[in-house]
């Protein structure tokens, strides 16, 4: 995917604070964090949204949840809690058609959606 904002920072064209990664997944720092901890976890193989997750990659999401458990270890939210959100299509409020989990924390979140 040439022009996907995330497949350029999994093939390093542009920069991110990488929290974790391994063979199939990366997690870097959000750039305009909604709360103290706010890290992306995405998988390094491009699938747009939730809804196109199928097959195999069914096994990518196992990965991904392993890699949100490593990074709330890594920030120290594991165990005071946190928020793993996805966001998906229009009205789910993605903009970034690159699938990812957003793990928020550091702070007693709110229940509000909007
Ligand atoms: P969403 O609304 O779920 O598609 O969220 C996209 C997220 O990606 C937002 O929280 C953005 O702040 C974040 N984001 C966009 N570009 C970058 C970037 N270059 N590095 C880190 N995070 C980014
Ligand atoms: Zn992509």
């Amino acid at each position: 995917m040439e022009d996907c904002i995330f497949c350029k920072i999994v093939r390093g064209e542009i920069p991110s604070t990488v929290v974790y990664e391994n063979d199939d997944v990366l997690a870097f720092e959000d750039i305009n964090p909604m709360a103290p901890v706010h890290v992306v976890v995405i998988p390094k193989k491009h699938i747009a949204t939730l809804m196109d997750v199928k097959g195999d990659e069914m096994g990518t999401m196992g990965s991904i949840v392993s890699a949100v458990q490593e990074v709330a270890k890594i920030k120290g939210i594991d165990e005071k809690g946190f928020r793993m959100v996805v966001n998906c299509n229009e009205e789910g409020g993605q903009l970034v058609f690159h699938l990812h989990i957003h793990v928020l924390g550091g702070k007693r979140l709110r229940d509000e959606l909007d």
